[in-house]
C-alpha cells in the first residue's frame, strides 16, 4: 500500500532511540524527511547519519530538551530554516516515573507537566500554522496505556499522560477545520533498550535472568504474552500519519497486546 508520504517533512521528538527512532526510521522508509530531537547530542547525530545513509532522505538532528520552552523555540527555528515548516509532528519524548503522591514535591509534578504536556502544547502551537500554510498536516501524540489504566508506582506519569490525551482531543477539534488531524497513540509494553537496561539492573546477582524478568512482566500484563517491538508501534504510527488514515481525527488508539481491561 502506498502511504502517500513521500517528500513530506516530519518532526519526531525523542527520535534517537526506542519508539521515536523506530517512527523516524519508519517515516524515512516512506520517503519522509525528518527532524529528530533529543538531549544526548552524540547519540542523536549518530542516528541521524545512519537514517540519512540508509534511506536517502534529509535528516535534521536538533539537540533539545523538550521540557524547556527555549529549546522548543530552537527546534522550531531549526525546522523552519531547514525545511520551511513541517507536515507531521510526533510528540514522543517522555519517560516513566516512580513516586508516591504524598512524597513527590511540586517540582517533580511540574517537570513531568513540562515534558509530557507543555512540550506538545508548545510544538503544536508553533508548527500548526506552518502546517496550515502547507495545506494541512498531522499531529500524533504518544501517550501510554497508563493514561487510562494506571500503574501504581508512577502516578505522575499516569496523570500527565492522561492530560496529554485530553489535550490531544481538544486540539483535534480546534485544528481539523485547518486540515490538521490530531490523534493519540497509547502503547502498552514496548521493548526498548531502556526496559532491557532496567531488567538487567533489577536481576543483577539474582537467579532470574533479565529476559525472564521481562517475560514475567509480559505474562502478567499483556494477554499476547510478549512485549511489542518499537517497529510494531511505528508501523501503526506511520499509518496514522499518512493520508490513508484521512478520517482518523481526535481518537486514541491502543496498541497494547490486549492489556487494556476496559474501554
Ligand atoms: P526511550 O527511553 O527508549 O527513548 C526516549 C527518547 O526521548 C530518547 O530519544 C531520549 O533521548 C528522548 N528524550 C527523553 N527525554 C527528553 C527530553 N526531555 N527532551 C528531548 N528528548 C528527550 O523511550 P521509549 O521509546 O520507551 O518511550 C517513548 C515514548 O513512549 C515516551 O513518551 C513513553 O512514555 C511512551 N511509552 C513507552 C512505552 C514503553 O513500554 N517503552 C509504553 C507506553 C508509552 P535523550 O535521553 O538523549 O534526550
Amino acid at each position: 500500500m502506498d502511504l502517500g508520504l513521500s517528500g513530506k517533512v516530519a518532526v519526531v521528538t525523542g527520535g534517537s532511540v526506542g519508539i521515536g527512532l523506530a517512527v523516524a526510521r519508519g517515516l524515512a522508509a516512506e520517503g519522509v524527511h525528518v527532524a529528530i530531537c533529543a538531549r544526548d547530542h552524540a547519540r542523536l547525530t549518530g542516528v541521524a547519519d545512519a537514517i540519512r545513509q540508509e534511506f536517502g532522505v534529509r535528516v535534521l538532528p536538533v539537540q533539545a530538551d523538550v521540557a524547556v520552552a527555549g529549546d522548543i523555540d530552537t527546534l522550531v527555528e531549526a525546522v523552519r530554516a531547514e525545511f520551511g515548516g513541517a507536515d507531521i509532528l510526533f510528540n514522543n519524548a517522555g519517560t516513566g516515573s516512580e513516586e508516591t503522591i504524598l512524597g513527590a514535591p511540586d517540582e517533580k509534578w511540574q517537570h513531568y507537566w513540562e515534558l509530557h504536556v507543555m512540550a506538545a502544547v508548545r510544538l503544536s502551537r508553533a508548527l500548526a500554522p506552518l502546517m496550515t500554510a502547507r495545506g494541512g498536516g498531522v499531529i500524533l501524540n504518544n501517550a501510554s496505556i497508563c493514561a487510562t489504566q494506571p500503574l501504581g508506582y508512577e502516578p505522575i506519569y499516569n496523570v500527565t499522560k492522561a492530560a496529554l490525551v485530553m489535550f490531544s482531543k481538544c486540539l483535534a477539534t480546534e485544528l481539523i477545520p485547518h486540515g490538521i488531524r490530531v490523534n493519540t497513540l497509547n502503547p502498552g509494553l514496548v521493548r526498548t533498550p531502556d526496559w532491557e537496561k532496567t531488567a538487567r539492573l533489577l536481576t543483577e546477582g539474582k537467579a532470574q535472568t533479565w529476559e525472564e524478568y521481562l517475560q514475567a512482566i509480559a505474562d502478567e500484563n499483556a494477554p499476547i504474552g510478549r512485549f511489542a517491538t518499537p517497529e510494531e508501534i511505528a508501523d501503526f504510527a506511520v499509518f496514522l500519519c499518512s493520508p490513508r488514515a484521512s478520517y482518523a481525527v481526535g481518537s486514541t488508539y491502543y496498541v497494547d497486546g490486549g492489556w487494556l481491561r476496559v474501554t
